[in-house]
Formats: C-alpha cells, structure tokens, sequence
C-alpha cells in the first residue's frame, strides 16, 4: 500500500519544525533560500549553543565573589541580572538592587520591581521573554545611588552581559542608567528618543521606582515603550477588562 500524502507531509513538516528549533537554539535569526541553498545567520559575537548560559553564568560567578568596590560589604547577595540571554527583543537596565533584590539575589522583585512586570505585560512579554539587570550588581546602603566610582568599577558586568546577550533593544531605566550605558544627563529630556550603545538601539525612559513616587509620569513611560515596540515590530496586545 502506498503511503499516506498527508501522513507523509505532517512527518517532513514536523522534521522541519524540530530542524527549525534546533537552528534557533543554536541563536540563528533569520534563514535565507537562494537557488536551493539555505544560509543561516547568527548575530556578530553571539555565542552559539549553550554557551550563552555558560557565559552568563560565568559572568555571575565572578560577580558573586567581587569585592572591587564598597559595596561588597554590606550586600547580602549579588544581583547579576536574570532573563532571556538569548537575543531577546528588550534588555531592560536599572540602577541598583533595593532591599528585596539584595534579600533574594534578582534583579527588580520590589515594588518597584511589579510595577516594571506589568510594564513588561503590557508590553505583551513575560518576565521571561527579556533580560533585566542593573548597573551596579550589590546594593548601596540606604538604597542610595551608586557613586559614579562604584558605577565605573562595576559597569565591566554589564558591558559583558550585553555582549554576550545581544539585545534588539535596550531600555535604559532612569537617569543612573542612561549616565552609565551613555555618560549621558537629562532623562527627563532625553526620555522618548533613540540612542545607541554599541550600534544597539537603546531608549531611555524613567524608572519605575520614580514612577511609583510621580505616577502621572507612566503616561510617558507608555509613549516610551510604545516607541520600542514599534521599533521591533509589535503591537501592544489589547488591554483585558473587568
Ligand atoms: S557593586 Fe559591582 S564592583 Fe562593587 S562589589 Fe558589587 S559586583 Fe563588585
């Protein structure tokens, strides 16, 4: 009995499903056809692999056991930052750990910290779908900010975790964050604009933490994240009633 056509295409097109997943494991991005050939293309410096895992956890390695600035001594745990290493469309950048990210070792799990995941939701990712990390990897005492010392000294972290993530986007969470990606001033009039840090397109807006003591500013945020979504192709999804 000659086989079934269609049992014959759900097999070549689960075959090329499976082949497709592998291919994306790999971090390939985009495929091209041309006269039968088939390229696949990896971003520049993206390792291949597991070796994002690798990398990134190497990178939080180190930093668990860095003591190049003050702030070791009173952090609990490091913050190295936690997401999608792999490509993913936002890298979300804060300033420093607070009180809960210090007790718990991730990055934005604060008051804070929820109302960045219901900008994320909103947005139409999960927590899971980005990366999110701070400039500086401990927490300063009294949830200050970092001085530009301890900024200088830890930004090396971030700048290998971005190397080794390759982000499409990077939003920059508030003025701490746009001094140390950029050496940048002036959130409030730089918000709402491109920039780039190392050809990648980074936006600024503010941080939440400042959202929750001036919330009339989340309008503004929203225009921001509007911004990047147009920038990657996405629409927001439509927001849930009742
Ligand atoms: S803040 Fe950064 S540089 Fe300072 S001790 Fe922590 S990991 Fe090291």
């Amino acid at each position: 009995m000659s086989p079934d056509p269609r049992e014959e295409l759900a097999d070549i097109l689960a075959q090329a499903g499976e082949y497709l997943t592998s291919l994306k494991d790999d971090g390939v991005v985009q495929l091209e056809v041309e006269r039968g050939t088939l390229s696949a293309h990896i971003p520049a410096n993206q390792p291949q692999g597991d070796t994002v895992e690798k990398e990134l956890a190497k990178i939080a390695k180190t930093v668990s056991g860095c003591r190049k600035c003050p702030l070791h001594a009173t952090r609990t745990n490091t913050v190295p930052g936690q997401g999608n290493g792999r490509r993913p469309e936002v890298m979300f950048i804060g300033e420093a750990p607070g009180a809960d990210e210090d007790e718990q070792g991730l990055a934005f799990v604060g008051r804070a910290g929820q109302l960045l995941t219901k900008m994320i939701l909103a947005m139409g990712f999960s927590r899971d779908e980005v990366f999110i990390a701070n400039i500086a990897k401990c927490r300063p005492p009294e949830n200050r900010q970092p001085t530009p010392e301890e900024m200088e000294t830890c930004i090396p972290y971030l700048k290998q975790q971005i190397a080794v993530i390759q982000p499409k986007t990077i939003v920059a969470l508030g003025a701490v964050s746009l001094k140390g990606l950029l050496g940048l001033t002036g959130i409030a009039t730089l918000r709402g604009h491109w920039h780039s840090y190392e050809g990648i397109d980074l936006m600024p807006t503010f941080h939440p933490a400042y959202l929750l003591r001036n919330p009339p500013a989340k309008k503004e945020v929203w225009e921001d994240l509007q911004l990047v979504l147009k920038r990657i192709g996405r629409k927001a999804p439509p927001v849930k009633k009742g």
